[in-house]
């Protein structure tokens, strides 16, 4: 539309510390809904009803401070103020040179409406946009290039070709809050469109049409973005750089915090540290010491289980093998979670059951718990489809044929383990 400002010269691109605007509405369009085919016959996912979908809206200005989304940085938050209500702005998208506003309401075209801004989150995206540029101006010096860079909702990211040792992090950052101290002029210009490298525009921006715009930091970086910035350094306050994740190949991913988010950081970890003061009694200092002892006490008690497993283990399986001898059937239940692991311990010590050795029944587990349910031996299916059929332990499921029956009890309700010893008792093989 005529008149309208391009993307490149919006009032939140000529000045990015605009926090309200007065302008007026050229065009609002209802955003198409795509309504879902009909779900495959298989589809597990629910019918989308009707309802579920939020009509809304696509609201051309004649200017505007919200920046759309671009150069890595995410939409503004705002709202349109117009004379009958107040349209929250949650999303705003570049379609060429336009930027898009998505509201729920339509508006009329040529309403006059006023623009507030989410201003503390515009502010935080200025720096760690800002503070991003000045990173990779110094990791230019490095010879390092940047290759993308992601603002995240807690830390952002700039990728790199490979990961930077541990002493480069410090000399970077080191760096980059010197600069940030000396109190160095950010300013945009917007040079002879041919003096301009195209390469990291976007395909569908009409470099002709539109305005191409280099972001200074003084004398230490040139650089083509769209984006909102900061006037001068001292505004990150500081940069912080954190971990490093491997990513496609040898590239790196370098985290980093800039201005108010370090201080939210900070007290995120301090918060953490308190935590772990509490839960493992003892100072900062001491925490890692006595990390390292309960992991070795850990380990220590684990070998113990183990031996002292091996040893109920064969104790348990002697007493088995006789009584299967004397009276064909044997019984055990154990109220610990030892669980499967030990019932098939227990088995391969027993080893083959002979089909006339009888019946040996192996149950586990308490209360809400629950636990499981083993049994052996000629006729295992037989026995347990009685147990089951007899409702003895409701929750009990399971499934097995001939020699080898196993099962899952969800829950032990009350009297059910003396129900097992009883039906047990009556077995007759
Ligand atoms: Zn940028």
């Amino acid at each position: 539309m005529a008149g309208s400002a391009v993307v490149g010269a919006l009032a939140c691109q000529v000045d990015s510390y605009l926090r309200s605007f007065e302008t007026t509405v050229v065009s609002c369009r209802p955003i198409e809904i795509v309504h879902p085919s009909k779900p495959a016959k298989k589809s597990k996912l629910p019918a989308q009803s009707s309802d579920d979908i939020q009509e809304s809206y696509e609201v051309e200005l004649k200017d505007t401070i919200l920046f759309p989304e671009g150069g890595g940085q995410p939409s503004d938050h705002g709202v349109i103020v117009t004379p009958e209500s107040e349209l929250p702005v949650l999303a705003i998208r570049r379609a060429l040179l336009t930027a898009l506003h998505k509201v729920p309401k339509p508006i009329e075209p040529n309403t006059a409406v006023k623009l507030e801004i989410d201003w503390r989150r515009r502010f935080d995206h200025m720096q760690q946009h800002s503070g991003q540029h000045l990173i990779s101006a110094i990791l230019d010096q490095l010879a390092v290039p940047t290759l993308a860079w992601s603002l995240g909702e807690k830390v952002s990211y700039v990728e790199l070709p490979r990961k930077l040792t541990d002493e480069e992090v410090i000399e970077v950052e080191n760096r980059c809050n010197d600069v940030i101290r000396e109190g160095i002029d950010i300013w945009v210009e917007v040079p002879d469109k041919s003096l301009v490298n195209k390469d990291k525009l976007p395909d569908d921006y009409d470099a002709e049409r539109g305005i191409l715009r280099v972001v200074h930091i003084g004398n230490l970086d040139a650089n083509p973005c769209c984006g909102t910035h900061l006037k001068n350094t001292r505004e990150m306050g500081s940069i912080a750089l954190l971990h490093q994740l491997p990513i496609r190949g040898s590239n790196s991913r370098l985290h980093f915090l800039i201005g108010d988010r370090v201080r939210a950081y900070a007290r995120e970890l301090n918060n953490l540290t308190r935590v772990l003061n509490s839960r493992l009694s003892c100072q900062t200092e001491e925490i890692e010491a006595k990390i390292s002892r309960l992991d070795s006490q850990l380990r220590d008690s684990l070998k113990r289980e183990k031996l002292w497993r091996a040893d109920v283990v064969k104790s348990d399986a002697a007493r088995i093998k006789e009584e299967l001898k004397q009276d064909k059937k044997s019984y055990v239940y154990r109220a610990d979670g030892a669980g499967l692991d030990y019932f098939n311990s227990l088995v391969a010590e027993i080893g083959h059951l002979e089909a006339s050795s009888g019946v040996l029944v192996l149950a586990s587990g308490a209360g809400k718990n629950g636990g499981a349910l083993l049994v052996i031996g000629e006729g295992a299916d037989r026995v347990a489809s009685s147990l089951v059929g007899d409702g003895i332990i409701k929750s009990l499921k399971g499934g097995g044929k001939g020699a080898k029956w196993q099962g899952k009890i969800s829950q032990w309700e009350k009297g059910e383990v003396e129900m097992l010893r009883d039906f047990f008792d009556r077995l007759e093989i």
